[in-house]
């Protein structure tokens, strides 16, 4: 077999898409798994997108749109982001495309040179390392811990600024922590940021899980600071629209413009009828779907802190718990079979827990935290009490 590229070899599947499909087949096999895995909602697409998609459909809105989407969405998303965010935005400030995951990849593709360093906050999303390293990058973690709910502070911010520093990257609400940062703290932040000359992509898609707190985009800081930043944003949290795939960015147009040209060689348009569909979406989504949420964050991280050795954080957004097990890591697991098992490390503790007791996670090593593991709470309040059932018995056998 002829080589594969250096490129493609340096790359690991998304384990959380891995992770999401392994569990998929072991449910159809017939399995009584609870998938944890995934950070996908469990509601349906709104009706009002849902029917905007299949007008699409009838209605032969099938062909190729502008390579940065049609202009109504561009604008639908411009009116958006200045009624709910205060930015003002015109849409060839706007381009779209097939998910955020997309969107993000574009960023890095235009703004990047081989060395190029890019600031990442740890524990961070699985997909930004890997992105920033195709497109060229250097990924410099700044490591948190729960001491500040996973925060970065100003001065490890400026501490990590060296001269080969491009860009950093702010994803408020996180993914896979739930820390959403004040607008004070982002307002400190933005301050280090706005003396140096670098980029800002900031990860908004979570805005709207939020739970009694508010969201801020560091966009807002000051006009210096938008001319030199990327907001992120998409359907698939909000409307539950994951596979749609429609995500956008909002920053200054000649980048955006270069994004278009990138896109245009790359994917094209994003799909016709998703687009319509996106535009059928905004501005339906359902704050009960917020209030579901947040009892459901409340269920599971109570049941978490019952559990021998888990220490947990309380997570302000997004649908993710993060516990932490390095207390267990290490220690022997008593198996169903009667056989024991050491628990070295926090993959092996979510293979078990996902042989054992049919609960799927994710474990937090792709996220750059070792001494974790990912809980998706965007299921239903059954499953999760199924899962807390499961987790007590698994983690009442460590010793
Ligand atoms: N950013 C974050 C933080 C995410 O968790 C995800 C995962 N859905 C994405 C971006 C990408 O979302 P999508 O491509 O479905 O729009
Ligand atoms: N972003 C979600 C997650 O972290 C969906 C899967 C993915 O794209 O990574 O689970």
């Amino acid at each position: 077999m002829l080589e594969l590229s250096a490129r493609a070899k340096s790359i690991s599947p998304s384990p959380t898409l891995s992770i999401d499909t392994k569990t998929k087949a072991l449910k159809a096999s017939g399995v009584d798994i609870v998938n944890l895995s995934v950070g996908e909602p469990d509601f349906p697409t709104p009706d009002r997108a849902a029917l905007a998609g299949v007008a699409a459909i009838a209605n032969h809105f099938t062909r190729y749109t502008d390579v940065s989407g049609i202009l109504e969405l561009r604008q639908a998303i411009a009116d958006k982001l200045l009624t709910e965010n205060g930015l003002s935005y015109s849409p060839s400030e706007i381009i779209v495309s097939s998910g955020a995951k997309h969107s993000l990849y574009n960023i890095f593709m235009v703004i990047l040179n081989p060395g190029d360093e890019v600031l990442l906050p740890a524990p961070y999303w699985v997909s930004y390392p890997e992105q920033i390293r195709l497109a060229g990058g250097v990924v410099v973690p700044m490591p948190t811990d729960e001491s500040t709910h996973f925060k970065i502070t100003p001065a490890q911010l400026e501490a990590a600024m060296t001269d080969k520093t491009k860009a950093i990257l702010i994803n408020s609400p996180s993914n896979p922590t739930g820390s959403v940062y004040t607008p004070e703290e982002l307002q400190a932040l933005a301050k280090v940021i706005e003396a140096h000359d670098i980029f800002v992509v900031s990860d908004e898609i979570y805005e709207q899980l939020i739970y009694g707190v508010h969201h801020y985009s560091i966009a807002k800081y000051s006009d210096k600071l938008k001319d030199r930043t990327f907001l992120v944003n998409g359907f698939s949290k909000t409307y539950a629209m994951t596979g749609w795939r429609v995500g956008y960015v909002a920053g200054p147009a000649p980048y955006v413009k270069a994004m278009s040209s990138f896109q245009s060689h790359t994917t094209a348009n994003p799909a016709s009828i998703s687009q319509k569909a996106a535009l059928g979406a905004l501005g339906t989504f359902d704050p009960k779907h917020r209030e579901e949420f947040q009892a459901r964050r409340d269920y599971v991280l109570n049941e978490l802190l019952e559990l021998n050795g888990v220490t947990c954080t309380k997570p302000e957004g997004a649908f993710y718990l993060f516990p932490n097990v390095k207390a267990v890591l290490g220690k022997t697991l008593r198996k169903n079979n009667g056989e024991t098992a050491i628990l070295t490390t926090v993959d092996l503790l979510c293979e078990e827990l996902l042989t054992e007791m049919h609960v799927s996670t994710v474990p937090g090593t792709g996220f750059g935290a070792p001494d974790n593991f990912r809980i998706s709470y965007a299921t239903s309040m059954d499953q999760l009490q199924k899962a807390m059932d499961r987790m007590k018995d698994f983690f009442g056998r460590i010793e």
